[in-house]
């Protein structure tokens, strides 16, 4: 465990950078997007940046996978940062940080909804523009795509069965098997700290649960709104006290796509001072 030390303590610095600023009065609508599950590439298209309000000089043609839209990479099964609303469309904390960027950019939002270990690749692949999916920042990954500055901090959590003998972090160890879900952070740290033997993979994270319920792994570790949303929707499960790891959620961006990433970060960088961002998170997140 000490080698996450260092990796706390350095997620615990960032949190300070997500503090934010005055409220503004945005008016968010997150169902708006398609439910389109495939990007349909066609040809690349370039969009002129609708001189966005605030945003400086900046007048440089933006180009995204498909002219006129920001195609967003997700994966819809991660409350509340991504989930399907009871009208088939996309809601949550990611999909109306993404609305208002892209209204910023003069682009619309397209939701690609995908397992969450496709979302990198699809940015990398040139299928969508943004992975914007609770999305923690790794060195590995930055070898992969470009990340903008962080709006969120998640930490890895574990969820037990009410009764479980599971106390603490360290219990894990007891020879113990451990859900996650696949290609995530949770399923690297479990596997580094218990061996692959101790882990079971899922796709996502609501059959993660469902494996604890069933008996099949003794603890479920994932992010802790996730982690809240499912315990609140399961009878007999309790998320343990004890933090995993703090981690940093940011958005992923094409390495080759560099005009794309200083647009959007500066959009982010706006949302979070003006306020913006904190006004969506509190209507999904609320403080204990
Ligand atoms: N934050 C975790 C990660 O980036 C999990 C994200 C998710 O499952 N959507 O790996």
């Amino acid at each position: 465990m000490k080698k996450y030390f260092a990796m706390l303590l350095a997620g615990m610095m960032a949190v300070s950078l997500a503090a934010c600023g005055g409220s503004s009065s945005a008016s968010t609508a997150p169902a708006e997007t398609e439910a389109e599950t495939e990007a349909e590439v066609t040809e690349e298209g370039t969009t002129e940046a609708e001189a966005p309000a605030e945003a400086g000089e900046e007048t440089a043609a933006i180009t995204t996978v498909e002219e006129g839209v920001l195609h967003m990479a997700t994966n819809a099964a991660f409350p509340p940062y991504e989930m399907i609303s009871d009208d088939g469309g996309f809601e949550g904390i990611d999909v109306e940080i993404a609305t208002e960027i892209a209204n910023k950019l003069g682009l619309e939002l397209v939701v690609d909804d995908m397992e969450f270990g496709s979302v990198i690749t699809s940015v990398q692949s040139g299928k969508s523009d943004i992975a914007m999916a609770g999305l923690t920042v790794t060195e590995e990954r930055k070898q992969n795509v470009d990340f903008t500055e962080s709006y969120a901090t998640g930490i890895q959590v574990i969820i037990v069965p009410e009764d479980s003998d599971i106390l603490t972090v360290d219990d894990l160890a007891n020879d113990k098997m451990i859900g996650v879900q696949d290609g995530t952070t949770g399923y690297i740290y479990c596997s580094d700290d218990y061996g692959e033997d101790h882990i079971t993979s899922y796709t996502n994270g609501a059959m993660a649960i469902e494996a604890l319920k069933g008996g099949k792994v003794d603890a479920v570790v994932i992010d802790n709104e996730p982690a809240k949303a499912f315990v609140a929707a399961n009878e007999g499960l309790k998320i343990l006290d004890t933090e995993y790891i703090v981690e940093n959620y940011a958005i992923g961006i094409s390495k080759d796509n560099s005009g794309l990433r200083d647009a959007v970060n500066n959009a982010l960088t706006e949302l979070i001072a003006d306020g913006t961002v904190q006004q969506i998170v509190d209507k999904y997140i609320t403080a204990e």
